[in-house]
């Protein structure tokens, strides 16, 4: 084997080495976070947001992925007056859920913008407290 194809064979294990390596990042990617290479929201219990329905009152929560994508697909309403988003509740069907906070104690959603007919606090205790109307 001459210098030059020695060289040429050495290219060739290096470009070899470097495809081995983005297609295993790319895998690992891909397995780590699911079937979205891209900037995917975490999908876990951790950023689940509690969410009210108004139209049955039924209490759920949705990981951020799950918001996430609802925008993606447009599945989504926003409220006229509040401007806030509202997701498809898994109870009726209906785009009626409105963003909430879930008491951590009962367990108790309370809406983020609570209309004149609405609870402003938990059932059981005063969650949340100190916030403004
Ligand atoms: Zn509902
Ligand atoms: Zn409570």
């Amino acid at each position: 084997m001459n210098r030059h194809l020695r060289r040429a064979a050495a290219k060739t294990y290096v470009l070899a080495g470097v495809v081995v390596l983005v297609g295993g990042l790319a895998a690992w990617r891909l397995f780590t976070k699911g079937s979205s290479i891209e900037d995917a929201a975490p999908d876990d219990a951790d950023s689940a947001v509690a969410f009210v329905c108004e139209g049955c009152n039924q209490q759920f929560d949705m990981t951020l992925r799950q918001i996430d994508d609802a925008q993606r697909r447009n599945d989504y309403d926003s409220d006229a007056q509040t401007r806030m988003m509202k997701y498809r509740c898994p109870k009726c069907n209906e785009r009626k859920g409105v963003r909430g906070k879930r008491c951590p104690a009962h367990g108790d959603v309370v809406k983020l913008a609570p209309g004149p007919n609405d609870p402003r606090k938990c059932s059981k205790c005063d969650f949340p407290k100190g916030q403004a109307p």
